[in-house]
């Protein structure tokens, strides 16, 4: 195996490739230009090209042959490699290292050695040459004792050097990427068969807003993983930009491949370089995202069905069990309004026997110039009456951009009657492996509604909680129409646990432990409800919030005993 390595005998490129290829016989090539027709011209089997640092970032030279070499297809990306570096600076035997007045060496390897030969050689010229390696056979040549050399240790044996310092790098991690690559026909056999690919492509994009965004974003809908994202210059026009991306996963891998096919749709060209085995040790690959369920086999049995799990799932959330034995009681403010309301209202929640917290940050409300919600604020005003009282957290998420800041918070992750059917908010709040609480759309039948489930059970997720909070029917006199029917037909048909939102369901406060009592007396594990320092007072559906009294009111009907002190007690609980 003969593969065409950057540098000469000894260089890093080699180093590198001998880690994939023990055996290699090495062709060592001047420029990155000279590995590429080496192997094009059948003069090596394969090539070793270095792409980037962990130091310094992008090898510029390579990436500025990215599309001449690879774009045409007529060869192939195999392999990366991550080799660590470490150099060693060296010199004539018995040149002392006071005396050194020149430093060569690859302007990649000087970059990586910046601190250490400002401490100790501030004044010697740093001399960039084509190679570490062959920086260190210049300094034997010149036998110059004022001459030093960086460069891998074995270059010093190689070329009778001494070392004066090793592993003078800026950083003990250093390591360095290295891409491999063949011809098209020999690319099969060198393949290991690793279930790890890459996938490197450079995109053009116009100068609109928001294109290079709607590129990375058909990825990250996808849930592939964005590795790397380089931008060089366009040569041939001014103030225009390549970017080059890097993605886990093959081109052939169905969401890629999906992806693929939107951006080549919106950006202004598309070269995909290639598809290679990843590097998997001290890589930082995440665990690989499966096929989407319509590119899978249909499974006989839906992956809701109650035959699938005769017992019942039972939901976990820090501790507290949907489907257990006892009713979860999520109860908290419409919208988190403030941080003081918010406080107030999951201290009473505690005190009073509410096992977790809801509140939105994240509004969808009818028209678009009412109050919207906190964001982000409103998450980390969630987060600080958790770290209080204890009570785990649920809150909204509306959109799937939104789902990694929500998940980052709560503790579950709530989709809105509204969005029932948003299918890739459905998939992305799956991806994020929170425990999922699925409220039935106002319009949504019974099978509707499974279905929904359904999504995101096949991308991944088992944790869902269904949640009936009342449908549309030709009632006005309530806000909508609490449907106790799918309640009991849920736990008849699926194994998910389910709860009831009676103060949706209602729109009137009134009716809401009534309605709690009788979700809970058709079988519902749990409830959620709205409570309210100041009802009428409140930013949104306050005709339907609780106030403390009323809630109190409904844990002692159900028996929740009220915890006047625990509320500190909680707090270790949660922290532990
Ligand atoms: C809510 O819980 O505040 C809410 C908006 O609920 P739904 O999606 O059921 O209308
Ligand atoms: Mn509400």
């Amino acid at each position: 195996m003969r593969v065409a390595i950057q540098g000469s005998h000894g260089s890093f490129s080699e180093a590198a490739a001998r880690r994939r290829w023990p055996d290699l016989e090495a062709l060592p090539c001047r420029d990155v230009k000279d590995v590429v027709a080496a192997v094009r011209d059948g003069r090596a089997d394969a090539g070793c090209l270095p792409i980037e640092n962990s130091l310094i970032g992008s090898v510029t030279t390579t990436y500025d042959l990215l599309h001449e070499a690879f774009g045409d297809g007529r060869l192939h990306l195999t392999h990366e490699i991550l080799h660590p570096v470490h150099h060693t600076i060296m010199a004539l035997p018995g040149a002392p290292l006071s005396g050194i007045r020149r430093v060569l060496s690859h302007p990649v390897a000087l970059g990586q050695c910046r601190i250490w030969l400002a401490d100790h050689l501030p004044d010697a010229e740093l001399v960039s040459a084509w190679d570490t390696a062959g920086s260190a056979e210049i300094v034997a040549q010149e036998k110059d004792p004022t001459w030093a050399a960086i460069a891998a240790r074995p270059a010093a044996d190689a070329h009778g050097l001494v070392p004066l310092a090793e592993r003078i790098e800026d950083d003990p991690t250093n390591q360095t990427r290295f891409l491999t690559f063949t011809r098209p026909d020999a690319a099969d056999a060198l393949r290991s068969g690793s279930p790890r690919y890459k996938t490197s492509l450079i995109v053009l994009v116009d100068h609109k807003p928001g294109m290079l965004a709607l590129t990375l974003q058909a990825f990250g809908a996808r849930g592939v993983n964005l590795m790397a994202l380089q931008s060089r210059p366009e040569r041939s026009a001014p103030w225009t930009y390549r970017f080059y991306v890097d993605v886990e996963g093959s081109a052939t891998d169905p969401r890629v491949a999906e992806a693929l096919e939107e951006i080549e749709a919106l950006a202004a060209k598309l070269i995909v370089l290639g598809s290679y085995e990843a590097w998997a040790e001290g890589s930082h690959l995440a665990p690989p995202v499966p096929p989407p369920a319509h590119r899978s086999a249909k499974p006989a049995i839906p992956l809701v069905d109650r035959r699938r799990n005769p017992e019942g799932t039972v939901v976990q959330v820090r501790g507290l069990e949907f489907g257990g034995p006892e009713p979860v009681l999520i109860a908290g403010p419409c919208s988190v309004e403030s941080q003081e309301m918010l406080m107030e209202t999951a201290t009473a929640v505690a005190r009073s026997g509410g096992d977790m917290l809801r509140g939105g940050a994240y509004k969808p409300r009818t028209s678009p110039y009412d109050f919207q919600g906190l964001g982000v604020k409103g998450l980390r005003f969630l987060a600080e009456a958790r770290e209080k009282t204890g009570l785990p957290i649920v809150t909204e998420v509306l959109s799937w951009e939104e789902v990694p800041v929500v998940a980052h918070f709560a503790d579950m992750l709530q989709i809105g009657a509204r969005n029932m059917q948003n299918f890739s908010l459905l998939r992305a709040a799956s991806r994020s492996g929170k425990p999922i609480l699925l409220k039935r759309g106002p319009g949504s039948t019974f099978e509707e509604w499974l279905m929904a489930a359904e999504y995101v059970l096949a991308e991944g997720n088992p944790n869902v909680v269904l949640c009936e909070r009342g449908i549309r029917t030709f009632e006005r006199a309530t806000r909508h129409t609490l449907d106790l029917n799918a309640v009991v037909l849920v736990r008849e048909r699926t194994h998910l646990p389910v709860i009831v939102d009676p103060s949706h369901a209602a729109g009137i406060r009134s009716l809401v432990t009534p309605l709690s009592l009788a979700a809970l007396a058709a079988g519902a594990c749990g409830l959620i409800v709205e409570v309210h320092p100041d009802p009428d007072k409140a930013m949104s559906d306050g005709a339907q919030s609780l106030d403390f009294e009323m809630f109190a009111e409904l844990c002692g009907r159900m028996g929740k005993p009220e915890r006047k002190e625990a509320v500190e007690k909680r707090r270790k609980v949660a922290r532990r």
